[in-house]
């Protein structure tokens, strides 16, 4: 299943994130792709809010996996400076899978290291402040997600 929405600026892409967040629970897979500055980081922050937690979120860019605290947990990661995939499973990629929601940013570079079940997300800049942001699901789980997301 397809969802394509498109955003006019930052806050609708929290909002879009925040919606999407409510949603989920751990063991959720999100794998976030679209160029540098598209709103990835932003959507996530979003995700976080609907998740309850507080703390403010920062770019996991240069730490690969920041974690928070919430009753579902939510893993944050970033694959763009990465040299390897395995530097990513060196972070701990794999110990985050079952109890945290998983967002990866610009996970079509580490495509190797993904589950099978996944929400792809891919962002596109159409102007300054325009974004489409797509989702595809693959399994049913997904797609009942997707059913339920409206901004
Ligand atoms: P990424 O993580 O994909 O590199 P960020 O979320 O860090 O992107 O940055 C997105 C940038 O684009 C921010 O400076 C934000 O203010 C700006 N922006 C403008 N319009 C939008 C929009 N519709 N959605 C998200 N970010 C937007
Ligand atoms: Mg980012």
């Amino acid at each position: 299943m397809k969802k394509i929405f498109e955003t006019l600026n930052q806050n609708q892409t929290e909002k879009l994130g925040e919606a999407l967040g409510k949603l989920l629970k751990a063991g959720d897979f999100l794998a976030l792709a679209g160029d540098l500055g598209a709103g990835k980081t932003a959507f996530t922050r979003g995700i976080a809010r609907g998740l309850g937690i507080h703390e403010d979120i920062t770019s996991p860019t240069f730490t690969i996996i920041n974690q928070y605290e919430a009753p579902v947990p939510l893993a944050h990661m970033d694959a763009y400076r990465l040299k390897t995939p395995e530097e990513l499973e060196n972070a701990g990629f794999y110990d985050y899978m079952e109890d945290f929601v998983v967002v990866l940013e610009w996970a079509d570079r580490v495509e190797e290291l993904l589950p099978g079940d996944v929400l792809w997300i891919y962002f596109t800049v159409l102007d300054e402040n325009r974004r489409t942001i797509e989702f595809q699901s693959q399994t049913s789980h997904y797609d009942n997600i997707l059913q339920e997301l409206n901004l």
